[in-house]
């Protein structure tokens, strides 16, 4: 059992930001847990990083799996016995381009919903209770710029044209998620973010973007470090709060 540093888990972390959110905080010297769907691609993953010398563990966990998220958390209370860092980082695209926001079909919708909001809930759900074992538990929330409504209904917002319903609701109800939560966790030791990341270079752009994913995978890890005089409910993008 590690009771020396801080220990984290990223979702999603096979690849693109949360890969590189597990390399970041693992220089930081944080015990991180890198999560993945598939068991072989995790541990490749985290193989890779480990000859780096950092401190990485792999892990199975498919976000949208209860009996995978219910053996990932036994997993973690087993070698560890509790948990001070959840990144839910894993997260889909299913919007179909070119289609109006009107035809996306509902499998695109409930597809999308069943990983990016159900996932995180479900996962945050199961790992609570390791987190409240935390001396300052921190959770985040990979969220996007497009879960924003306020620039969403702003026709000067850069985003404006950036109508793929699917995500970018179930990003709104992420956010809508995080400050529901951070209304339970308030007087408790855990503090509960949302942030976007950037538009990065990751295969969910099929590799477009403005930033590399060193610096895609900044603000998760600057919210993951927060001390206690940090935030609790925001929503952010580096240093910067970004309007509901
Ligand atoms: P990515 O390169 O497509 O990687 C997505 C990761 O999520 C992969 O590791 C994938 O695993 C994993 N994943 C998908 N479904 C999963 C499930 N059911 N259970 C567990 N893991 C699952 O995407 P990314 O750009 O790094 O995105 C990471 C997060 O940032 C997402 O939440 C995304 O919405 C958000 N974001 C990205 C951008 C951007 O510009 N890239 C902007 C705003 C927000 P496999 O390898 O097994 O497929």
């Amino acid at each position: 059992m590690n009771t020396s540093s801080k220990i984290a888990l990223v979702t999603g972390a096979t690849r693109g930001i949360g890969r590189e959110t597990v390399r970041q905080l693992a220089e930081a010297g944080v015990h991180t847990l890198l999560a993945g769907r598939n068991r072989d691609r995790a541990v490749e993953a985290a193989l890779q990083l480990q000859a780096q010398g950092l401190p990485v563990e792999a892990i199975a966990l498919d976000v949208t799996d209860p009996a995978s998220i219910a053996a990932a958390a036994s997993d973690v209370e087993q070698r560890h016995g509790r948990l001070d860092i959840l990144i839910n980082n894993a997260g889909i695209l299913a919007d179909e381009t070119g289609k109006k926001v009107s035809e996306q079909t509902l499998d695109a919708w409930r597809t999308t919903f069943d990983t990016n909001l159900f996932g995180v809930i479900a996962v945050t759900q199961a790992f609570l209770p390791l987190l409240h074992k935390s001396a300052a538990g921190r959770i985040v929330n990979v969220s996007s710029i497009l879960g924003s409504l306020a620039l969403h209904q702003d026709p000067a917002s850069p985003i404006y044209d950036f109508k793929l319903p699917a995500y970018n609701v179930s990003k709104s109800a992420v956010n809508a998620w995080t400050v529901q939560l951070a209304y339970e966790l308030r007087d408790s030791a855990i503090k509960v973010n949302t942030i976007h990341p950037g538009y990065v270079k990751t295969d969910m752009n099929a590799g477009e973007g403005e930033l590399e994913v060193a610096d895609g995978a900044r603000t998760s890890v600057r919210l993951a470090l927060i001390d206690d005089n940090g935030p609790q409910g925001g929503y952010y993008y580096l240093e910067q709060v970004l309007p509901w």
